[in-house]
């Protein structure tokens, strides 16, 4: 296993708010890696510490061999971020913000030009490279984003929040080109969001919550662990089936006209299946989500 990134004892307060209080983890090279939290978890801190725009209290980072602090321009060069907010200029066209972009890494005009030619093949956007950047669609914008955090070939691409926004749609297409981007490029991929289906296809996921990592794990751990299955029963006599199962001991709730039962595993349906049997219109097993998890983490919903 090869660690990209690592962070050791972070901490960072502002005034008496502690933002991030004395954090350990790390990424594995090549991994699509979740870094979830509530608002004002302290994702964004930690991110900007990462990736050398703020200074952290304690603590240490080291990325791809360098030390941040000592050795941040090196940093700098190997990672490509990607902000909720786009920072591209309006009025210049596609390949004049990726060629503007470019041209602050002391790269030649030559590598410049190559490297754009290849950021816009990646993000599909290489139709689009004489549009003026404010005239795009969120979603056509969304990828000039990420391919001008691509402009100088980065090793890690860190992505805040990239689809916000989006149609479903564009989501999706955007989502695509992240997941080829990783599996082609074997770019590792940090990544903050606030839709679970995204946090579900990480390798890890650290869940930060007021500052500590309230949980760490790959999706299935965090909903084995964080979650519960149920199963959802719709009786055909609704009386006779509550009073079968108060009769067995199993605890139930009722929802409209079904009856819900919190199971450990999926197997434990059976034998409820089994007692009801002759009573069941219809029923399903409910797996428990990424969503179940988070609130199960964290006790709150992913947006405030
Ligand atoms: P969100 O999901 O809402 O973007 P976050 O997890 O990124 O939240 P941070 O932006 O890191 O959270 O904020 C962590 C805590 O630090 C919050 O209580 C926030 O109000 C506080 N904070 C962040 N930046 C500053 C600042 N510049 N000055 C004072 N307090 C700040």
């Amino acid at each position: 296993m090869d660690k990209i990134i690592e962070v050791r004892g972070l901490s960072k307060s502002y005034g008496t708010v502690q933002a991030v209080k004395n954090i350990d983890f790390y990424v594995e090279t090549g991994k699509l890696f979740a870094f979830l939290g509530p608002n004002g978890a302290g994702k964004t801190t930690t991110i900007n510490i990462i990736c050398t725009l703020l200074d952290q209290d304690k603590g240490d980072v080291v990325l791809d061999g360098c030390a941040l602090g000592r050795d941040n321009q090196k940093i700098r060069d190997r990672i490509g971020i990607v902000f909720q907010e786009s920072v591209l200029d309006p009025l210049l066209t596609v390949k004049e913000n990726l060629l503007t972009r470019g041209s602050i890494y002391g790269l030649s005009a030559k590598v410049v030009e190559a490297n754009a030619a290849k950021a816009m093949k990646v993000t599909m956007i290489e139709d689009l490279a004489l549009r003026r950047y404010g005239t795009l669609s969120g979603g056509q914008r969304r990828r000039t984003d990420i391919a001008r955090a691509l402009i100088h070939r980065p090793k890690i691409l860190f992505l805040d929040e990239p689809t916000t926004g989006l149609d479903p749609q564009t989501r999706k297409s955007v989502w695509n080109m992240i997941e080829e981007l990783r599996r082609e490029e074997g770019m590792t991929i940090f990544l903050t969001t606030h839709y679970m289906e995204e946090a579900e296809k990480a390798d890890y996921v650290i869940v930060i919550d007021d500052g500590e990592i309230a949980a760490r794990g790959t999706p299935a751990e965090l909903k084995d662990k964080y979650s519960t299955d149920a199963l959802e029963i719709k009786p055909i006599d609704r009386s006779k089936a509550l009073n079968t199962l108060k009769d067995a001991g199993i605890a139930c709730s009722e929802q409209a006209d079904l009856i819900l039962v919190t199971l450990s595993s999926t197997v434990d349906a059976l034998p409820i299946l089994a007692l009801l049997e002759g009573n069941i219109a219809s029923f399903q097993v409910l797996n428990g989500t990424m969503d179940d998890a988070f609130i199960g983490i964290t006790g709150k919903e992913i947006r405030a």
